[in-house]
């Protein structure tokens, strides 16, 4: 670590190139879920579970790129396979055998996954499927979690902060993801409460036969990596059936889970299911999948309803090799070792709130973790809002790990990737227990 004088981290480099950024990005970046505080990171390179930033600094790196980076950073076999690639072409407008390759072994591990489509991100994947869901019920609501990320699509983003009183009628509407959206889609997305079997019965059954799809990150990662509870599951399950709504799975960040995922981890079985992140080996991706039935909607020689899905880099053979070989050597045995090592994570963070009988709470399952500044483990979205004091609390929390060299995500997911080790792991939880120990003092 490279350290000043007064003990704190040097980012003179990062300052520098931030206020560079300053005059050409608004905000002086270019994605809004960059962390400034105060200045952004600016990394140099990554090496396996690390980062080294402009300033020398190298740091652990728990946000793995949004969770995308399973095998870490500058991943050998990916890396190399990759080189090769970019001598041969990286993109055509033809179909290449690399993109069939990539789709066999998903379908092969996803049960909910008889055919597929590749897009180039997790914001499409869910936007085609949505518009499947509604090509396929002839439906055009769409039912989802508040508090749930799911992408940039508009019909995604509203209801993700909760509702709002329409100003004519004075009805619940979806919040709008931002000013100016449309109106006729907030007036569409039903916004329900994460493992609350109540308003399943409350805010969807009464308009269910207008529901095309249920969208839904079985751990919702932004609402908090909620668990969900089985009786949850079943309930939700029942009421699509029930009304012929098709279950929408989005497993863009999930699928890290588990061999076959994340829903069949917690007794979902979706229509359609959702995938991006790990399944590029670190290039920009996305997939969309479900029943070679519903997927007929895509099938541009089939009978109609039809929903045209193209994109110029969509399946671009960089992005399905390196997908292909980053999945492969996702083994059982890969995410046994991660489960044990994300486990034994978060028992040892959980043992540090109890010696030190803290408001802190500890949540998520296989390599993914959240610390809540709440003295119980939130079971719903409600209970994971933060006031100014706990905000601040996790601010310090993260600029804590921070000074010691580890990068942790503020007010999101983090995960393990498979450089680390049990030492990695512990230092995490040493780094939390000091955090801990200064702040009940
Ligand atoms: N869905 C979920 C559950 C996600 O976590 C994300 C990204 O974090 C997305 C969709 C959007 O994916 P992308 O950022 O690749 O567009």
């Amino acid at each position: 670590k490279t350290r000043g004088s007064t003990g704190t981290t040097i980012r003179a480099r990062s300052a520098r190139l931030f206020s560079r950024a300053q005059h050409i990005f608004p905000g002086g970046v270019t994605r809004t879920t960059v962390e400034k505080d105060p200045v952004p990171i600016y990394v140099a390179a990554g090496e396996g579970c690390r980062v080294v930033d402009v300033d020398g600094n190298r740091l652990l790196d728990l946000n793995n790129n949004f969770t995308t980076l399973i095998h870490g950073h500058a991943f050998a076999p990916v890396a190399e396979a990759v080189a090769k690639a970019l001598r041969t072409g990286t993109c055509f407008a033809n179909p290449t055998e690399h993109e069939i390759a990539l789709a066999e072994l998903l379908i092969g591990r996803i049960p909910a996954m008889e055919q597929v489509r590749f897009v180039n991100s997790g914001t499409e994947a869910v936007m085609f499927a949505l518009k499947a869901a509604r090509a396929f019920t002839g439906r055009t609501r769409i039912a989802r979690f508040e508090g749930a990320y799911h992408g940039a699509y508009d019909w995604a983003e509203a209801g993700q902060n909760g509702t709002i009183r329409a100003e004519n009628s004075g009805r619940r509407l979806a919040r709008p993801g931002y000013r100016g959206a449309p109106l006729s889609v907030a007036r569409n997305v039903l916004v329900l409460d994460f493992n609350d079997i109540g308003s399943l019965e409350r805010d969807l059954v009464p308009h269910a036969s207008e529901v095309a799809a249920i969208l839904i990150d079985p751990m919702p990662s932004r609402a908090g990596l909620l668990r969900p509870m089985p009786d949850f599951i079943d309930a939700l399950t029942n009421i699509a059936h029930e009304h012929g709504i098709l279950l929408v799975a989005d497993e863009v960040l999930n699928l890290r889970q588990g061999y076959h995922g994340a829903s069949p981890l917690y007794g979902l079985a979706p229509d359609i299911i959702t995938a991006g992140k790990i399944i590029g080996g670190g290039f920009p991706i996305g997939a969309v999948g479900g029943s070679a039935e519903i997927m007929a909607v895509f099938d541009d020689d089939g009978a109609p309803p039809r929903v045209p899905q193209g994109g110029t880099f969509s399946a671009n053979p960089v992005s399905m090799i390196a997908g292909k070989i980053a999945m492969e050597m996702m083994t059982p045995e890969m995410f046994a070792e991660l489960d044990r090592l994300g486990e034994r994570l978060r028992n040892r963070l959980t043992r540090a709130v109890q010696k030190r009988d803290a408001p802190f709470s500890i949540c998520g399952a296989a390599s993914l973790f959240r610390i809540h500044p709440k003295w119980t483990t939130p079971q719903r979205y409600c209970s994971t809002r933060m006031d100014a004091k706990e905000t601040e609390c996790m601010r310090a929390m993260s600029r804590s790990f921070l000074k010691e060299g580890i990068l942790l995500p503020f007010g999101a997911a983090a995960c393990l990737s498979t450089p680390m080790t049990e030492a990695d792991v512990d230092e995490i939880a040493d780094v939390f227990d000091a955090f801990l120990e200064g702040y009940s003092r």
